[in-house]
C-alpha cells in the first residue's frame, strides 16, 4: 500500500496527560492520520511512502495552536517597548498601522508564519487588518488559521467604519468558505473601541453564520474603569447585558475579572485566551486562570502580537504560563505541565470546533510536530511532558506537518523562501 508520508519516531504523545508510546510509525494519507503502529511490529517494506522521515530521538506530538495573535505585527517588533497599553496603542501602534498596505501585511504575515512554523505552531487564530491578504499567505504556506478582520468604530487603512468592516467579514466568509485550512471569524476589537450597536450586529452576524466571535475583553484596569463609568458594569457584564456572550465567544486576555464575571463565562460557555507574556510586558496584570479552570471555563493560550510579546514562540508562552501562576498563588501545584499543554492543543481545538485537531490518533488531522530530544537541556529523557513545558524551546522543533503536508523538515522551511523574506524585512528596517 502506498502512503503519502511515513514518520518513524522514538516516542509519541497523542494528547497531553496520556501515556507516551515508544518506537512508533505514523502513516499519513490524504491529510489525516491513517494509523499509528509500533515500529517493531512492522515488517520490512510493509508500506511504501512518497516520503519517509526517521527521527530516532524525536517525539511526535500535536502541533501547537496559538489561540490569539496579530500576525503582521511582527513588523512592529521592538518598536515601542516598556510603555503602558494606552500609550503603546494610541501613540505608537495606531499611527504606524495607518500606513500599512497589503504588501506590508503580506510580508509581516510571512515573517510571522516562518517564526510560528519554526517554533512548532501549526494553527493560529488571528485578528488584524487586510485579513484577506493574511488568508492568501496562510493558503500558500500551508498553515491552518482562523482569521477575523478587526472591527472598529473608527476608520482604519482597510475600511472607513465598523459597518464596512462587517461587510468585509461577510465577503471574506463567502470567499474562503469551504477552504480546508482557513476559517473566517467575526472580530470586534474591544468593548471600548466598538459601540454597543456594532457589537450586537457583529454577534448576530457570527451567530447567523455559525462562526466564532473573537474580542479582547477586560485586558486592563483602565478598560474596567472606562466601561464601568459608561455602563455601570464590568466589561464582561456589559457584553452579557447586550447579548454578546455565548458559546462561540472567544474572550481574549480576560485579566480583570470578578467572581461574577467568571460565573458568567462558565454559564455562557465562553472560551478564554490567556496571553501571559503580553499581559506581563504591558503590566496589565495576570488573568485568574486557576479560578477559570476551577469553574470549567475552557482556557487556551496565545502569544498576542509580536509588538507586545515580543515573539510568537508558544513553547516560551507555555513556560511563562506554567511558572507565573505558581508564583503569584504561592502554590506549586497549580497549572501542572499537562494542563498547560492542553491549553496549547486540546483546549483550542474544542473552541475552534474542528474535530480531530489537538490530538493524534487514527482519523485525526495530520497536524503534528517532531521535537528533537537529543539536546543537553532535554536530557535525561525521563519525563517528556515536563521537558516540553519547563525546558524545551521552539528551536527544538525539527519537523512540522499540517494537514499531512511537511512545512518544515529538519529545520528547513519548505513552503516559505525564508532567505528572501528575511532580506526584505532587513531592507525595510534599513
Ligand atoms: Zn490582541
Amino acid at each position: 500500500m502506498r502512503i503519502d508520508l511515513i514518520v518513524k519516531a522514538a516516542a509519541l504523545l497523542s494528547a497531553p496527560g496520556e501515556a507516551i508510546d515508544h518506537d512508533v510509525t505514523l502513516l499519513i494519507q490524504n491529510g489525516r492520520i491513517l494509523d499509528i503502529l509500533s515500529s517493531s511490529a512492522l515488517t520490512e517494506n510493509a508500506f511504501q511512502a512518497t516520503r519517509i522521515i526517521e527521527r530516532p530521538h524525536g517525539l511526535v506530538m500535536p502541533g501547537l495552536i496559538n489561540a490569539h495573535t496579530h500576525a503582521p505585527m511582527t513588523l512592529f517588533r521592538g518598536l515601542a517597548d516598556d510603555l503602558p497599553l494606552s500609550t503603546w496603542l494610541e501613540d505608537h501602534i495606531f499611527p504606524r498601522e495607518a500606513h500599512l498596505t497589503p504588501d506590508l501585511i503580506e510580508l509581516g504575515t510571512e515573517l510571522a508564519c516562518a517564526e510560528m512554523i519554526r517554533s512548532g505552531t501549526t494553527s493560529f487564530v488571528d485578528m488584524y487588518l487586510f485579513e484577506d491578504t493574511i488568508a492568501s499567505v496562510v493558503d500558500r504556506v500551508g498553515m491552518r488559521a482562523w482569521l477575523g478582520e478587526g472591527i472598529f468604530d473608527f476608520s482604519t487603512p482597510a475600511f472607513q467604519n465598523g459597518h464596512e468592516a462587517l461587510k468585509e467579514t461577510d465577503r471574506l466568509m463567502k470567499k474562503w468558505q469551504g477552504h480546508d485550512r482557513i476559517s473566517i471569524t467575526v472580530d470586534p476589537h474591544t468593548p471600548y473601541t466598538c459601540q454597543a450597536e456594532l457589537l450586537q450586529k457583529s454577534a448576530a452576524f457570527a451567530r447567523e453564520n455559525g462562526c466564532l466571535f473573537v474580542i479582547h475583553v477586560a485586558e486592563t484596569a483602565w478598560e474596567d474603569r472606562v466601561i464601568r463609568q459608561k455602563t455601570g458594569l464590568s466589561s464582561v457584564g456589559y457584553l452579557d447585558s447586550i447579548g454578546c456572550l455565548a458559546d462561540n465567544t472567544i474572550a481574549v486576555h480576560s485579566v480583570v475579572l470578578s467572581d461574577e464575571d467568571i460565573e458568567l463565562y462558565a454559564s455562557r460557555g465562553v472560551t478564554v485566551v490567556h496571553c501571559p507574556e503580553s499581559n506581563l510586558k504591558l503590566a496589565s496584570g495576570i488573568s485568574p486562570v486557576p479560578n477559570l479552570l476551577a469553574k470549567c471555563v475552557n482556557v487556551c493560550l496565545g502569544t498576542d502580537g509580536a509588538a507586545s510579546n515580543n515573539d510568537l514562540d508558544m513553547f516560551g508562552e507555555m513556560a511563562t504560563c506554567a511558572r507565573i501562576h505558581k508564583g503569584i498563588s504561592n502554590n506549586p501545584t497549580v497549572l501542572p505541565a499537562h494542563t498547560v499543554l492542553e491549553m496549547a492543543t486540546v483546549s483550542p481545538s474544542k473552541a475552534l470546533g474542528l474535530n480531530g485537531l489537538g490530538r493524534l490518533e487514527s482519523g485525526c488531522a495530520a497536524d503534528f510536530i517532531v521535537v528533537d530530544f537529543r539536546k543537553p537541556h532535554l536530557m535525561p529523557c525521563t519525563n517528556y511532558m515536563s521537558h516540553l513545558v519547563y525546558a524545551a524551546k521552539g528551536s527544538d522543533v525539527q519537523d512540522v506537518v499540517v494537514a499531512g503536508r511537511l512545512l518544515m523538515e529538519d529545520r528547513k522551511l519548505l513552503t516559505i523562501d525564508e532567505e528572501a523574506c528575511l532580506e526584505k524585512i532587513a531592507s525595510l528596517a534599513g
